[in-house]
C-alpha cells in the first residue's frame, strides 16, 4: 500500500511495480468478470451517449479498490490526503500504466488513478472554502464522489474569454445560467466547478472577470442534457450540461472572484504534462507491438522485421519516442525544481500528442490488415491518440503559446 504520506520516499519504481500489483490482483478479476459489458459498447453507453450507470457501478468499484490501496491519491496533494507524488514521479507512473496495459483496458486507464486536474483530488479543491471542503473531501478521497471541471462551451474553447455562462448577483449569492459543452464525467459527478463570468466588463478587455464556483450536481437546475458520441463510438465520457437558474453561495467561490482562469490554467498544466506522460506510454506499448509483429509475420520468405522499410518504420518509432521521453522527463524536472515552464509544456504537449498519432499509424501499418481490426487494440489507441490533440489546449493553441514566450524574449530551450 502506498500510504498518505511520504510518497516521494518511494522510489516511482517500486509504486508502478505495486500498481502493476494492484490492477492483476484487482482489476483485472472484475475485467473478467464484466467481460460482457465491457466489450459491449450499448452497455457502456445508454441512448443518449452517456455513460450508463451500470458501466458506472463497475468504475465505482475499481476507485474504491484504489483508493483503500492509496493509489487513486497517488497524484493529490498532501493537504487533501494524497500521497502528493513529484511531477517526476507522476509522469513516471502515467507513462508505466500506458506502456503496460493495452489502451482499450478503460477501467484500468479511467478508474484506477483519475485525472490530474479535473478529477479526484484536483489541486482546486486546496482553494476551496475550508467548510466545504471538509464536508466533501472524504468522499471524494475514497473514490465515492468524482468531480468534473465544466470550463468550455459551445461558442468558448480555445478561446476562453467567450464564455457566455453568467453568474448574476442574487441576495445571498449568485444565479449561475447557461450551457457548458464537451465536459469530461459530469454524467455521473458529484461536484463540478462551473465556470462563469462575474464582471462582464473584465471580461470583454481580457483581464479577468471570471469565477470558479463549487457545484454540487443534484442542486436544482443542474441538468446533464446529452453524451457526445465521438470517433466511431456510440457515445463518450464528454458531456453537454445545462446551468439553469443555479443557485450558489458566496462560500462556494474557488479561490477569488474574478480570478478563476489562473486556476484554470495552473490546473490545465498539470494535465499537458500528465497527457505528454500518457501518450510516450501508448507509443511505446504501440512499438512493442510492432517489433513483436515484425518479428513474427513473415513474408516472401522472410520476417517482415528484415525488410528495410519496415525496419525504418521501428527506428523512427523509436527515435521520436526516446525524444519524447526525455523532454517529458526534463520538463517534470523543471517543474518539481519550481522553475517556469509554461513554453516546455506547451512544446511537450503539442510534441507528445501529436508523435503517438503517427507511431500508431505507423504500427497498425506494421501489422496490415490486422492492425485495423479491434483485437489487438491497436484501433482504440489510434482513435485515442488522435483525440489528444484537442482538449486541454489544442496543437494550434500550444504554439500560440510556445510564440508568445519566444517573443517575449523566453529563449531558453
Ligand atoms: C475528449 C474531450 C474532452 C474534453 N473535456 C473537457 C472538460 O472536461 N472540461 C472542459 O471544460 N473542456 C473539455 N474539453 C474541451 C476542450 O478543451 C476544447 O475542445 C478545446 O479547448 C478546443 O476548443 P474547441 O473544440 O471549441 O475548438 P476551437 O477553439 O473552436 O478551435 C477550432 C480550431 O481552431 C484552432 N484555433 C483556435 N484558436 C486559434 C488561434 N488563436 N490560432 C490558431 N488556431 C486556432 C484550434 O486549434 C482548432 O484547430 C474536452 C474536449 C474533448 C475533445
Amino acid at each position: 500500500m502506498v500510504g498518505s504520506s511520504g510518497a516521494e520516499a518511494i522510489e516511482p519504481k517500486e509504486i508502478v511495480e505495486a500498481l502493476f500489483g494492484f490492477v492483476d490482483k484487482a482489476v483485472a478479476p472484475l475485467e473478467d468478470k464484466h467481460r460482457d459489458l465491457l466489450e459491449d459498447p450499448a452497455r457502456i453507453f445508454d441512448e443518449r451517449g452517456l455513460t450508463s450507470p451500470e458501466y458506472q457501478d463497475v468504475s465505482r468499484q475499481v476507485r474504491e479498490l484504489s483508493a483503500e490501496a492509496g493509489f487513486y491519491t497517488l497524484y493529490g496533494a498532501e493537504e487533501l490526503g494524497g500521497a502528493n507524488l513529484s511531477a517526476t514521479g507522476i509522469v513516471a507512473v502515467q507513462e508505466a500504466m500506458h506502456h503496460k496495459y493495452r489502451p482499450d483496458r478503460i477501467l484500468v486507464h479511467e478508474s484506477v488513478i483519475p485525472s490530474p486536474f479535473t478529477n479526484g483530488l484536483s489541486p482546486l479543491l486546496l482553494e476551496l472554502n475550508p467548510q466545504l471542503l471538509a464536508e466533501r473531501i472524504d468522499a471524494i478521497r475514497d473514490g465515492v464522489a468524482t468531480l468534473c471541471f465544466a470550463l468550455s462551451e459551445p461558442d468558448a474553447g480555445s478561446d476562453v474569454f467567450n464564455l457566455r455562462t453568467k453568474a448574476n448577483p442574487v441576495e445571498g449569492g449568485w444565479m449561475i445560467n447557461g450551457q457548458k459543452q464537451w465536459i469530461s464525467n459530469a454524467a455521473h459527478a458529484s461536484h463540478a466547478f462551473v465556470f462563469a463570468v462575474t464582471d462582464p466588463d473584465a471580461v470583454r478587455e481580457r483581464r479577468g472577470g471570471i469565477t470558479c464556483f463549487f457545484v454540487d450536481t443534484d442542486t436544482e437546475g443542474f441538468s446533464v442534457d446529452t453524451g457526445i458520441p465521438m470517433m466511431g463510438s456510440r457515445g463518450s465520457n464528454a458531456t453537454i450540461i445545462s446551468l439553469t437558474d443555479v443557485r450558489v453561495s458566496p462560500q462556494q467561490i474557488v479561490g477569488e472572484e474574478g480570478a478563476a482562469l489562473r486556476l484554470a490554467l495552473g490546473g490545465i498544466s498539470r494535465g499537458r504534462l500528465t497527457m505528454s506522460a500518457t501518450c510516450v506510454g501508448l507509443a511505446r506499448w504501440a512499438l512493442d507491438m510492432a517489433v513483436e509483429y515484425a518479428n513474427a509475420r513473415r513474408t516472401f520468405g522472410r520476417a517482415i522485421g528484415e525488410h528495410q522499410m519496415i525496419q525504418a518504420k521501428l527506428a523512427d518509432m523509436a527515435m521520436e519516442i526516446y525524444l519524447c521521453h526525455s523532454a517529458v522527463l526534463r520538463t517534470a524536472e523543471m517543474v518539481d525544481a519550481g522553475r517556469a515552464s509554461i513554453k516546455e509544456t506547451s512544446i511537450v504537449k503539442a510534441r507528445c500528442t501529436e508523435m503517438v498519432g503517427k507511431v500508431l499509424d505507423e504500427a497498425i501499418q506494421v501489422h496490415g490488415g490486422l492492425g485495423l481490426t479491434n483485437e489487438l487494440g491497436l484501433e482504440a489507441g489510434y482513435r485515442y491518440a488522435r483525440m489528444l490533440r484537442i482538449p486541454d489546449g489544442t496543437s494550434e493553441i500550444q504554439r500560440r503559446t510556445i510564440a508568445k514566450r519566444l517573443l517575449r524574449g523566453d529563449l531558453d530551450l
